[in-house]
């Protein structure tokens, strides 16, 4: 029976699985992402995690495939994340020579748009997005029945679509006015001292967020939000009109026949997050509105991606 090898490396955690082409995961190991060492340190640890798989299942490997936080370059097989403390790390290479094994590598969203496609909703659906809204904003692309990857896998940078003309708030990226720098979990507590700046003083007194204003979380502004908190509500009102923007460009661009939320600040909030979207995609989206739903593979689907790709994405 064959077996892929699927690498989910986050800057938090690596989690290294073997499964089989109808998507189940046979046996899995999670650990913390090493924070030290030269550019081979992640491959060594993740050869080491793949060398604690079960024999049996490893010497059926047919592929290892790597779903991974960016930016990739594919070129080299390396990445060079901002969050994490290598300035470069190479992965395809030295995984693929210790293994003998081919070895592709996909950014996070693009893995994660392969897992739904393959192993889970997005099975039989050709036109397909997967977006994820956690401590940034990203996307995977399905179109017509074709994963869309551009010149260096990076056809669908969507956290980065203009959504504010006026650029108030800077993007991680040094940008202005992306989707992300107002709504992902990094960026929210951004949006929310705009917002603040712009409302009257006596108003945001009454927050339970106005002695946090300098420190306060994304977490915490969604928690007063569910408290019935006002001016918290009016935080989360307006991020969610931005990203009923976003959503409507994506559809615009993209014309999906569904599209998958997931990432933690959305599967840790799905009310607040999917019922302004609803109410206001419509307000921007010229094309028809796809069913929109959540992950049902949480933090995993990435990892499906990664299995997935190596018995249904070829080189
Ligand atoms: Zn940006």
């Amino acid at each position: 029976l064959d077996t892929a090898v699927g690498i989910d490396l986050g800057a938090t955690n690596v989690r290294v699985a073997i499964g089989v082409r109808d998507g189940r995961i046979l046996s899995k190991i999670v650990k913390r992402t090493v924070r030290e060492g030269d550019e081979y340190a992640l491959s060594r640890q993740i050869i080491e995690m793949v060398r604690e798989l079960p024999r049996e299942l490893l010497e059926n490997a047919i592929e290892v495939n790597i779903g991974t936080v960016g930016p990739l370059d594919q070129r080299l097989g390396s990445i060079s994340p901002p969050n994490l403390p290598f300035k470069r790390s190479y992965l395809v290479k030295p995984i693929s020579m210790e293994f003998g094994l081919p070895v592709k590598m996909y950014n996070d969203c693009v893995a994660a748009v392969i897992g739904e496609k393959f192993f889970g909703q997005g099975r039989g659906v050709d036109n397909l997005v997967y977006v994820t809204i956690s401590s940034g904003i990203g996307g995977g692309v399905f179109a017509d029945g074709r994963l869309l990857l551009g010149r260096d896998g990076n056809a669908h940078e969507i956290g980065h679509l203009t959504i504010d003309v006026n650029g108030e708030l800077r993007c991680g990226c040094g940008k202005r006015g992306h989707w992300e720098a107002y709504c992902s979990g990094v960026n929210i507590p951004n949006h929310t001292r705009l917002i603040a700046e712009n409302i009257e003083k006596e108003a945001l007194e009454k927050s339970l967020l106005y002695d946090r204003l300098n420190a306060v979380t994304s977490k915490e502004v969604f928690d007063a939000a569910k408290k019935g908190d006002h001016f918290a509500s009016s935080v989360i009102e307006r991020v969610g009109r931005y990203n009923a923007i976003g959503f409507a460009n994506v559809i615009n661009s993209y014309d999906p026949e569904l599209i998958i939320i997931g990432g933690s600040v959305a599967l840790n909030n799905k009310e607040l997050i999917l019922r302004p979207i609803l109410e206001k995609v419509g307000d921007y989206a010229v094309n028809r509105i796809p069913e929109i739903k959540f992950t049902e593979l949480g933090d995993e689907v990435g990892l499906y991606g990664a299995i997935a790709a190596g018995f249904y994405m070829k080189s």
